[in-house]
């Protein structure tokens, strides 16, 4: 008689190891962290800056860009009042595990409250490579189309969060809202969604209102 055993066993990959131990310096140091993922566009650097300028003197953020070239983007959240960090990853298209360990061993975490992470502008692969961040959040906005749950559904379905940025340009874009959110329902049932204007600052208090939440939690 031959006696099937299951044998459950997770087997993770390279990078899934080295961010799980990302996520366990984090953790241990008390830092609320996100990774902001989105197209090329979006609106992840100003969304950092209007996030920083609402948290100022009531938490203590670092920032680590990724970009394949430039500091622009770690040069703004400096601006801003952060303490940023730039990577580049000479070409590739997404950050991983390793570039963040890199980054954070620059970094004396148990001097911040929240940690942003800013990864590559890309649609495609960063969904594939967890740095250790606690959420993953995607912003998606007005002027890329209400096509791209449907196109990019990886990118969709993974994220904790869903930032629709540009929303003051509803009225000159043809974007139909329902079919967005429909297809992002499909991908995502219930994500907790904030649509904004990083311009016209509309939308801005709950989305600050979830990252507070989620940061004194981490205390
Ligand atoms: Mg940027
Ligand atoms: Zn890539």
């Amino acid at each position: 008689m031959i006696q099937k055993i299951p044998i459950v066993e997770k087997i993770l990959s390279a990078n899934d190891r080295l961010a799980e131990m990302n996520r366990q310096k984090i953790e241990e140091a008390g830092v609320f962290s996100l990774n902001l993922m989105a197209s090329p566009g979006a609106g992840k650097t100003s969304l950092i800056e209007q996030t920083l300028k609402c948290l100022s003197g009531e938490f203590r953020v670092a920032v680590i860009d990724g970009d394949i070239a430039t500091s622009i983007d770690a040069d703004r959240a400096s601006a801003a009042g952060a303490t940023a960090i730039q990577i580049n990853t000479g070409g590739e298209c997404h950050l991983d595990a390793v570039m963040l360990q890199n980054a954070l061993q620059q970094l004396d975490l148990t001097q911040f409250d929240l940690l942003i992470v800013e990864n590559v502008g890309n649609l495609v692969c960063p969904a594939n490579f967890p740095l250790g961040t606690h959420k993953s959040v995607l912003i998606a906005s007005i002027p890329e189309g209400d096509d791209k749950p449907y196109k990019y559904p990886g990118m969709y379905r993974g994220v904790d969060a869903l930032v629709i940025n540009k929303i003051d340009l509803l009225p000159y874009i043809p974007f139909k809202m329902d079919f967005f959110r429909t297809g992002v329902e499909i991908l995502n049932p219930g994500v907790v969604t904030f649509p904004v204007s990083c311009q016209t600052q509309e939308g801005l208090d709950e989305w600050i209102a979830w990252i507070k939440t989620n940061v004194t939690a981490k205390k």
